[in-house]
């Protein structure tokens, strides 16, 4: 009988150690996502992504300069920069370092300040960009359509998101030297 007593405390002792074991790592993993959660909100609420709704583009090809708003330029940038066939995650990452290089080359100081432009459609001077037209076209037919959507929603689903550090976007370079290579080699 002793022997029956002594086993169930020692059962019972065994599931009070593993219920707070459970309960340690699950509150733990609660903090980590609040803490991550809270974090972002205090990232938008430093930096006023609203100030840089509308930009000036420069079309090389013409001289003009257009006035757009900034997630509607960057369709056109994520289109130029990555095909429309890579994954949806990194499509969205183009889309926030797009906007974040976009939003430090305004703050910075444009070079094309004297053509009172924010930044031009070159990949070689600023960033690519390509009109929806001229991008349509280049894309099979039965493509067109399921591609520009796809490109539209990784910007209209990061939309206000940028790179901070100390409350200010970052000079976020990037560069497609893999995509070349990938191209020389194939
Ligand atoms: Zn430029």
């Amino acid at each position: 009988m002793l022997k029956k007593i002594k086993k169930l405390i020692l059962y019972i002792i065994f599931l009070i150690i593993f219920v707070r074991c459970f309960e340690v790592v699950f509150n733990s993993r609660k903090f980590i996502q609040t803490s991550s959660e809270q974090n972002e909100k205090i990232l938008y609420k430093e930096f006023n992504y609203g100030d840089y709704t509308n930009i000036k583009l420069l079309h090389t090809a013409t001289g003009e300069v257009e006035e757009i708003p900034l997630d509607i330029y960057l369709y056109g940038v994520v289109a130029g920069e990555m095909p429309a066939d890579f994954e949806m995650e990194a499509l969205k990452a183009q889309a926030i370092v797009a906007r974040t290089y976009t939003i430090f080359k305004i703050m910075n100081g444009s070079k094309h300040k004297e053509q009172n432009a924010d930044i031009c459609d070159s990949s070689l001077c600023c960033q690519a960009w390509i009109s929806k037209e001229n991008r349509l076209a280049r894309w099979e037919k039965d493509k067109r359509d399921s591609n520009w959507q796809k490109i539209e929603n990784s910007v209209n689903s990061t939309i206000g998101k940028v790179i901070l550090y100390d409350g200010q976007p970052i000079n976020a370079f990037f560069h497609s030297n893999s995509r070349r290579i990938y191209r020389i080699t194939n």
